[in-house]
């Protein structure tokens, strides 16, 4: 089946073109500047040369009108005929409590979609935005949703529920939902494939650290807890955002600061994590060349990275009651032996032992840790898009087989 796949924003749209039996993404690209008159489109069909194109883009839906037709054009596309796209999937952010996995879209499931704009303002919006511009441009093709939050829907009300009055919770929802749920999906079943057990009997923990940073702890295939919370500012440290800390801190830095409800919520989600505890930067890569040079506010920073993952490894472990498996992955859990390094850093009373070798080398997915670690320690590059089209692909195809001959 081919399937696009769509990650709208407020001004860009990202998408991939994919076969889903070969698994594999003919093209990929994406729409900036959506909006402008200069608005740019980038596109890569798989094996060739990047091209862009530079276009008046006033919307989504003219948007994916050029995403369609570069996917046709004769000298970059990889489709001859509108007819070969077969569905859409969109990754969509927030389910809310409605969504705990993938579904069809309906007028109803757009209604909930809408219902949880509450909760996720920023994003469902120019989600809601990319269905509707594609239901135009694509009029008869079946669109799919995937959720960031669905994976983690159901863990338990004492991993979810915050200490705050429970009308609350009733009355706002107000709740730990977790986010990057279809990368810690991916990653978890990717680690069971790779060391060849089911994973109905793993206990994983696994780390997406990107640019936004999350843990779950995945017991039998299911989510049980998660670091991100009602928002994704909780939990680890990552590149802008503060993570963890404190509630009566935020509330003291307004009084102090005389901040209003959105400069309080700017400071901590872009000027906090990395960038805030380093003053130099929110990138790992630059934080870590800082580290080698000697700049200790750096190293502050990148010692409070680690060591908050650490803590959650302890905490998840304890969580599960045992653990088989830590799988890093997103930009720097992918790329940064320093990082692992330190995380899995006298590990060893929890049954963890990196490999140095494995660590500073790993290809594609691999397995990191020393022979005799009992806890296998894996390096898993994530595909949240592949995962949004095979997850198409099978509703889909549901449907279809459901349909009345
Ligand atoms: P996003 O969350 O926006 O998808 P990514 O998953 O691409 O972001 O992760 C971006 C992060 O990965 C940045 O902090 C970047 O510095 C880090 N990163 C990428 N390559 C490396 C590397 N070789 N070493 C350390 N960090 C890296």
């Amino acid at each position: 089946m081919k399937v696009l796949v769509l990650n709208s924003g407020s001004s860009s749209i990202k998408y991939q073109f994919f076969d889903t039996d070969e698994k594999i993404a003919l093209a990929k690209g994406m729409v900036e500047r959506i909006g402008m008159s200069s608005a740019v489109l980038t596109h890569t069909p798989h094996g060739k040369e990047k091209i862009r194109i530079v276009g008046e883009i006033l919307d989504h839906s003219i948007a994916i009108e050029y995403v369609i037709a570069v996917l046709l054009s004769p000298n970059h596309g990889v489709i001859k005929d509108k007819k070969e796209i077969d569905a859409v999937g969109h990754r969509v952010v927030h389910g809310g409590e409605t969504f705990s996995g993938s579904v069809l879209i309906t007028d109803q499931v757009m209604n909930a979609i809408k219902e949880n704009i509450e909760l996720a303002p920023l994003h469902n919006p120019p989600n809601i935005k990319g269905i509707n511009a594609t239901k135009e441009q694509l009029p008869n093709v079946p669109q799919v949703a995937v959720f960031d939050t669905a994976f983690h829907v159901q863990m338990p009300p004492k991993a979810f529920l915050y200490g705050i009055p429970y009308e609350l919770y009733r009355k706002y929802k107000i709740r730990r939902y977790g986010f990057h749920g279809t990368s810690h999906r991916y990653v978890s079943e990717r680690a069971a494939a790779l060391l060849n057990r089911p994973i109905e009997e793993l206990k994983i923990i696994t780390a997406h650290l990107g640019n936004g940073c999350s843990m779950a702890a995945v017991d039998c295939g299911k989510s049980v807890d998660t670091t991100m919370g009602f928002t994704p500012l909780e939990g680890l440290l990552m590149g802008t955002r503060s993570g963890d800390m404190d509630p009566s801190v935020i509330l003291y830095i307004m009084g102090k600061e005389g901040l209003s409800i959105s400069e309080a919520n700017t400071l901590l989600n872009k000027h906090s994590g990395l960038i805030g505890l380093s003053g130099e930067s929110s990138d790992m890569r630059e934080i870590e060349n800082a580290v080698l040079e000697g700049n200790k506010k750096a190293k502050n920073a990148f010692d409070v990275f680690t060591y908050r993952i650490k803590k959650y490894i302890g905490a998840y472990a304890a969580a599960m009651g045992g653990l088989d498996a830590v799988v890093f992955t997103g930009g720097i859990g992918e790329n940064s032996d320093m990082v692992r390094r330190d995380v899995c850093a006298n590990m060893e009373f929890l049954g963890i032992k990196l490999d140095e070798n494995l660590n500073q080398n790993p290809k594609g997915e691999a397995v990191i840790s020393s022979e005799d670690s009992e806890v296998k320690v894996l390096r898993i590059p994530t595909n949240e898009e592949l995962v949004i089209a095979l997850d198409t692909e099978k509703i889909v195809r549901e449907q279809l087989n459901n349909l009345p001959s």
